[in-house]
């Protein structure tokens, strides 16, 4: 019942876009697939970043280290066509991103101008679509796809603002895509972890406020951190895990279940 191969991801290939430094959620997820044997593909946002992900993907030792910014036409795609040539298929891809403009993010969802909402929401979200999308044709043995969200989305939280709808639009995004693509082995998942302090965490404001109520009310009385989350994410592409889809999974020491 329990094959070994069924534990492992030797020989699975994982392609995870948003590492911006070696304190990202993406980062925990990348060594949890490497742990467990996966091929991995690392994507830098641009020349600015590059030098920050480049000695996370060398210490991983990535096949494919390409820039990707989900905003600038083909560079999704290219890194798509180098996962053809280099590998011929894909197992698993991680969507760890995320961008909304400040006096967007800082003000009132009420507030938020068409324009913020509208470049959130393509990051966000649709570019997870996308990647589903490109990564659908070549999950020819099926495959994980997972974003990562955030517990705004279902619960109204002080100062995570527009991006509450956007996560919520995300999760559902998660449950339809798992639909469509649930026919071809393909599962999708949303990932909710506690706060973690990251760059991208470090825009929102009265963060460590958040961190400090996340952990106090949590029955397991502390905060994930990105390794917690990475052995969530890379369980979930197992084997093992194969009838498992369309899920929003919380990895917060239960802060989620607290009235
Ligand atoms: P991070 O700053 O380490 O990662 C965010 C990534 O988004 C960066 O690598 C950045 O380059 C990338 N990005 C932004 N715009 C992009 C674009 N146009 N094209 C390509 N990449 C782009 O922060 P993080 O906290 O690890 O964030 C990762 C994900 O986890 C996000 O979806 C975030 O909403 C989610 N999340 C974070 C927390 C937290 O507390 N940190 C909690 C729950 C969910």
């Amino acid at each position: 019942m329990f094959d070994p191969s069924d534990r492992s991801l030797e020989g699975k290939t994982a392609l995870i876009l948003g590492v911006a430094n070696e304190n990202s959620i993406a980062y925990g997820c990348a060594k949890a697939f490497k742990a467990l044997g996966a091929r991995l593909a690392i994507t830098y946002q641009n020349d600015k970043a590059r030098r920050f992900v480049e000695p996370v993907a060398e210490a991983l030792e990535t096949d494919i280290f390409m820039p990707c910014d989900v905003q600038k036409s083909g560079e999704l795609e290219a890194v798509f066509e180098a996962i053809d040539q280099q590998w011929g298929r894909l197992d698993a891809a991680l969507h760890s991103i995320a961008f909304a403009p400040k006096e967007d993010l800082h003000g009132r969802l009420a507030d938020s101008s068409p324009e913020g909402f509208g470049l959130a929401m393509d990051i966000s979200c649709h570019s997870f679509i996308r990647m589903a999308r490109l990564a659908e044709s070549r999950m020819h043995e099926g495959g994980t796809l997972i974003a990562m969200s955030y517990y705004g989305a279902e619960k109204v939280v002080h100062s995570y603002n527009l991006m509450g709808p956007v996560k919520a639009a995300l999760e559902c995004s998660v449950r339809y895509l798992a639909h469509e693509l649930g026919p071809k082995g393909i599962r999708v998942h949303a990932i909710s972890p506690g706060p973690v302090k990251t760059r991208a965490a470090s825009g929102l404001k009265h963060f460590d406020e958040l961190m400090e109520s996340a952990a106090k009310r949590a029955p397991r009385g502390q905060l994930a951190s990105i390794e917690d989350v990475g052995a969530a994410t890379a369980f979930l592409t197992l084997n093992v895990a194969r009838l498992i889809t369309g899920e929003t999974i919380y990895v917060d020491g239960g802060y989620h279940i607290m009235g």
